[in-house]
Formats: structure tokens, C-alpha cells, sequence
């Protein structure tokens, strides 16, 4: 039989509570790992934190709101005490404030541009040089194909989904001599409830649009961030992996 993927791998998951957090939380811990969760939601980061457990591994949460440094590296302190290291940071806590350009207001560009940019750039100077102590890290930012081709009414997210692509490839470049890989995920359209907003016609119009002709699961995105957390991408870094069932290749 083969080994787990991450056997024994520590693992800090932001925005874990819910959604793509939580699948790769679950995932992780299929796979040996062990998760501390990093998000607003006290009920759903605990809820996480459960489900890890009961999968037989160590497990744990704490309250941060990822835009502020503060609280980013308490809790990022708190995962290592907790779990007893830190091999692989995942970046995914993310919100929307859709508008066009001519009707959104400057603090939803902020707000978005904070949670997604700042806080994937803030997590990751937290974490970082633990990751470097532990020498085999590997660090996975959630991006989104929004940032690839600029969704109508995303601005902000685009914006920010593109600039955490730039972000990850310094990343790469910078940590890799210490044995970090930096990599991200272009998830495309994903159900959760992010997504549940959309209208079934909505929804029926991008399946149209997608070669493999169904809406993305959480678990896609999970089963590829395993794959870029774990040694099977040993040499991959800097790289940017758009899951999105062909739609927008
Ligand atoms: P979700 O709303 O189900 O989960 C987001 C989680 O992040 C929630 O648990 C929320 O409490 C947490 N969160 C929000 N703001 C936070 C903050 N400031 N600090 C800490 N935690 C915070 O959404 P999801 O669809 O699972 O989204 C996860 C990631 O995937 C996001 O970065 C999102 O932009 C990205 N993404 C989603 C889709 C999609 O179609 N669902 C597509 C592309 C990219």
C-alpha cells in the first residue's frame, strides 16, 4: 500500500472553516496530515477542526481575520504550538464584493484586496520561516481563473487573484533555497457558498461553457492541493495549476 501523502506533515489552513478550505482540511487529513484552521468563523473553524480529528490526527483552530497582522501571527503561532511544527500553509480565505467598476466603492476594493492580497502576503510572512525550519515546506495560494481572464464585476477580486499569482511566484524565487515550493490554484466555478448566490441560469451558462460540462466540488481543489503540498511535486514551484474543468483554458 502506499504512503500517505502527507504523513505526519503539519498543516495551516486559512478560511478551513468552510467550502475549498475545508475540503483540503479533510483531504490533508486523509492523507496523515495535521490541521490547524485559520478563520472568522469560530462555529465552521471548529466544526473543521472536529471533522479533522475524527479522522484520528491533531487538529485545532483559532480565530483570525487574515488582513490583520496582528491576529495572523498569533494564530500562526498558536497552529505551530499546536500541532508541534508547520510544513504547509495553505492560503485560501477569500470573500467577494462584486461590482463594475463605475459603481464600486473604494472600501469593498479595499476589503478585498486586503483579505485576499494582504492577507495571503501576511500569512505568508508569518509562516514562512517555519516552513524554513522545517525544510520540505510547501505553501499553496488560492487564486482563482477570475484573476486570469478579469471576470465582469470583479475588479477587486481580479485584481487581487492576479497579484496573488505574482505573489506566489516571489514566493517561489525566494524560499526556495530553503526548501519551500510556492504554488497556486486557479479553481473555476465551485460550488459553495460563494457561489450559491448565482441563479440556476447563471450556473446552467457556465456549465455550457465548460468542456467537462459539470460545476466544479470542493474535492477538485482539495485533490490538487494535496498533489502540490505533497513530495509527488517535489519539483514544482512558481507554477500556477487552473482547475477548472477546461472552461477559460
Ligand atoms: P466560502 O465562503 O465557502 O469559504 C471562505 C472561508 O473563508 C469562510 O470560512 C470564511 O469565514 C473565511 N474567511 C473569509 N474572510 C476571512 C478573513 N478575513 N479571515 C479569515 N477567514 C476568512 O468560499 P470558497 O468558495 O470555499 O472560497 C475559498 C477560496 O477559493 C477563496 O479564496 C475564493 O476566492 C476561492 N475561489 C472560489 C471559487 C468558487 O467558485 N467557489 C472560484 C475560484 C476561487
Amino acid at each position: 500500500m502506499m504512503d500517505p501523502l502527507l504523513r505526519e506533515r503539519h498543516a495551516l489552513v486559512t478560511g478551513g472553516g468552510s467550502g475549498i478550505g475545508r475540503a483540503i482540511a479533510l483531504r490533508f487529513a486523509e492523507e496523515g496530515a495535521h490541521v490547524f484552521i485559520l478563520d472568522l468563523n469560530d462555529e465552521a473553524a471548529r466544526e473543521t477542526a472536529d471533522a479533522v480529528a475524527a479522522l484520528g490526527r491533531t487538529s485545532g483552530w483559532a480565530r483570525a481575520d487574515v488582513s490583520d497582522a496582528r491576529q495572523v501571527a498569533a494564530g500562526v503561532e498558536a497552529a505551530e504550538a499546536r500541532l508541534g511544527g508547520l510544513d504547509v500553509l495553505v492560503n485560501n480565505a477569500g470573500i467577494t464584493r462584486d461590482a463594475t467598476i463605475g459603481k464600486l466603492a473604494e472600501a469593498d476594493w479595499d476589503l478585498v484586496l486586503d483579505v485576499h492580497l494582504k492577507g495571503t502576503f501576511l500569512c505568508t510572512q508569518a509562516a514562512a520561516p517555519r516552513l524554513r525550519a522545517a525544510g520540505r515546506g510547501a505553501i499553496v495560494n488560492i487564486s482563482s481563473i477570475s484573476g486570469k481572464i478579469g471576470n465582469f464585476g470583479q475588479a477587486n477580486y481580479a485584481s487581487a487573484k492576479a497579484g496573488i499569482v505574482a505573489l506566489t511566484k516571489v514566493t517561489a524565487r525566494e524560499y526556495a533555497r530553503y526548501g519551500v515550493r510556492a504554488n497556486a490554484i486557479q479553481p473555476g466555478l465551485i460550488d459553495t457558498a460563494m457561489t450559491r448566490v448565482m441563479t440556476p441560469e447563471m450556473i446552467a451558462q457556465r456549465v455550457k461553457d465548460t468542456p467537462l460540462g459539470r460545476i466544479g466540488k470542493p474535492e477538485d481543489i482539495a485533490n490538487v492541493a494535496l498533489f502540490l503540498a505533497s513530495d509527488l511535486a517535489a519539483f514544482v514551484t512558481g507554477t500556477v495549476i487552473e482547475v477548472t474543468g477546461g472552461r477559460f483554458m
